[in-house]
């Protein structure tokens, strides 16, 4: 099956009571058994439900993996990933990433005896020279956020697989329409499900896929034991948001490239994060393991002052100023005070994170009118 088919189809059946061509959201906490034990393959709601197994399956495909396993958001499915590991394990992470998962690998779990390193991953040898002993996790986000820079997938799987190491991708930005890590070697795949698969800023949920069914039987496990379910109601909305990813992202892609471009030549803009720059240190590579460059462009200004930052952020009026990403609408974000406020300044600054960076998720709107809304901002 295609990818546009999959989105619509895979996991995906008429209800067989009643025709509902729409996956019913089985608001139920519990199952009826005609006798103890013999009952439907359901039996109580935090370990199965119908509406969450459909979303697995559908998850499964788009990723192509042999299953899923959903979450209440993508923080929880960060945090069942740790749970495979113990105390005095290290997880090995890139240095420029989703400032929530910082914060829960150092401040949640830190004090459990969880080690974790954050080095730049651009170039696949400094990882391999970076894993010590306790290594037991390479963690990676490609594109970075909200840097935007490219980690080599394929090479640094190949790297941790040679070593017993597992590999993680927090696939969000590309989302599985631009990119398939499990593909590359990776053995896990993350979503933050709140951002592009919803697709529409209504639901918060997280999502593992992966291609090793110990792998799922154990995370299935986490997820049961450790009780970070997600409602029905959130799975059918996810369901009902990745129907049209195909397009939105498509689209989203699309407008991100004319604004990308637009910003470049901007007299008050300094730089422009994009992949699909062809001068981007990590071009060659997105162009391999990508089918677009992503509907993400981080900016900064010439004039590097936070007033002036903020003066841009307060004039836009089809960019909401709002954290998240991923949805239908256009968002301006400033990650050194919103999105990534929880990552010490000194980390941020190394990695380029600068008091007045902005990032863009750009939507499906007609881009003329998010040129426009770009450039009376930057006027102001
Ligand atoms: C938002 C986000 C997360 C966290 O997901 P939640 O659903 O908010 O818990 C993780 N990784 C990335 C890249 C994100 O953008």
């Amino acid at each position: 099956m295609k990818f546009a088919t999959k989105v619509i189809h895979a996991g995906i059946d008429p209800d067989p009571s009643t025709g509902a061509i729409m996956t019913p959201i089985f608001q139920t906490s519990t199952y009826v058994q005609a006798a103890p034990g013999d009952h439907k393959g359901f039996e109580y709601a935090r370990t199965q439900n119908p509406t969450r197994s459909a979303l697995e399956k559908n998850l499964a495909a788009l990723e192509n993996g042999v299953d899923a396993i959903c979450f209440g958001s993508g923080l929880a499915a960060q945090d069942a990933v740790i749970k495979l590991l113990k105390s005095g394990d290290e997880v090995l992470a890139c240095n420029d990433l989703y400032g929530g998962s910082y914060r829960q690998m150092v401040q949640v779990f830190g004090p459990w005896g969880l080690k974790s390193r954050y080095i730049d991953m651009s170039d696949a040898s400094t990882v391999e020279a970076a894993i010590g002993p306790d290594t037991k996790v390479l963690w990676i986000e490609s594109p970075t956020n909200p840097m935007l820079n490219i980690i080599d997938l394929e090479a640094i799987a190949a790297i941790a697989r040679k070593r017993g190491i597992l590999t993680v991708v927090d696939n969000t930005f590309a989302t599985p329409y631009l990119q398939n890590p499990l593909d590359l070697g990776a053995d896990i795949v993350l979503h933050s499900a709140t951002k592009y698969l919803g697709g529409h800023s209504d639901a918060i949920h997280g999502c593992l896929i992966v291609k090793d069914a110990g792998l799922a039987q154990r995370l299935h496990y986490i997820q049961n034991a450790s009780g970070a379910v997600p409602g029905p109601q959130d799975c059918f909305l996810i369901l009902r948001g990745i129907k049209t990813l195909h397009l939105r992202m498509q689209r989203a892609c699309e407008n991100a490239e004319v604004v990308a471009r637009y910003l470049a030549e901007h007299p008050a803009v300094s730089r422009v994060f994009w992949p699909g720059f062809e001068d981007h240190p990590g071009h060659a590579i997105a162009k391999r393991q990508m089918r677009m460059f992503g509907g993400i462009v981080s900016f900064d200004l010439k004039n590097n002052t936070e007033a002036a930052a903020r003066t841009v952020l307060s004039s836009t009026h089809l960019f909401s100023l709002a954290e998240s990403l991923g949805g239908v609408e256009s968002l301006i974000d400033h990650p050194a005070t919103m999105t990534h406020g929880s990552i010490p300044r000194e980390e941020r600054l190394k990695v380029g994170l600068t008091d007045t960076l902005m990032r863009l998720s750009v939507g499906i709107e007609d881009v003329e009118d998010l040129v426009e809304d770009l450039r009376q901002a930057l006027a102001a």
